[in-house]
C-alpha cells in the first residue's frame, strides 16, 4: 500500500528540491521543448509532489519523455528545479524494478551513429538505478 507522504518524502530527499518556493507562475512549462509529449508538465509535477501524488507521476510517460534539457531549471526564478523531480521520480520506479531492466548492449541496440554522445550518457542515467 502507498504511503503519498513517505513517499513525498523520498522525492524531497533525492531531489533536494523544495516544491514550496513555487510560486505557480508556469514558466518552466512554457519553456518546455517537449511541452506536447509530456503527459504531466513540469510545474505539474511540482504541484503533484506537493500533494504526494507520487504514484500518478511514477505511472506517467513523462518521466521518460523529459529530455534532460534543462531549461526548465534555467527558467524558473525561484530555483524551483523542476527537472530534478521528474529525475527523482524515475529513479523511484527504477528502485521499485529492484534491478535495473535494460541491459548496456540492449541500449547501444536502440541508438544510431548519428545520435551524440550525450543522448547514450542520458539513456543510460534513465534506465538504470
Ligand atoms: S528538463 Fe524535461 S521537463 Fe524540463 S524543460 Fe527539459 S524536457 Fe521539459
Ligand atoms: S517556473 Fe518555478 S516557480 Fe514557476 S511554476 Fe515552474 S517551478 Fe513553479
Amino acid at each position: 500500500m502507498d504511503d503519498p507522504k513517505k513517499m513525498k518524502a523520498q522525492i524531497e530527499d533525492i531531489s533536494h528540491v523544495d516544491v514550496r518556493k513555487c510560486m505557480r507562475c508556469g514558466k518552466c512549462s512554457a519553456t518546455c521543448p517537449n511541452y506536447d509529449d509530456m503527459e504531466y508538465h513540469p510545474h505539474q509535477f511540482v504541484c503533484m509532489v506537493e500533494k504526494g501524488e507520487i504514484r500518478k507521476l511514477m505511472d506517467s510517460n513523462s518521466i521518460y519523455t523529459c529530455l534532460s534539457c534543462f531549461a526548465c531549471i534555467e527558467r524558473c526564478p525561484r530555483q524551483v528545479e523542476p527537472a530534478k523531480l521528474i529525475e527523482a521520480t524515475r529513479l523511484m520506479v527504477e528502485r521499485e524494478r529492484g534491478a535495473n531492466h535494460l541491459k548496456p548492449d540492449m541500449i547501444v541496440q536502440k541508438l544510431d551513429d548519428q545520435l551524440p554522445q550525450q543522448a547514450l550518457a542520458s539513456a543510460f542515467r534513465k534506465y538504470t538505478k
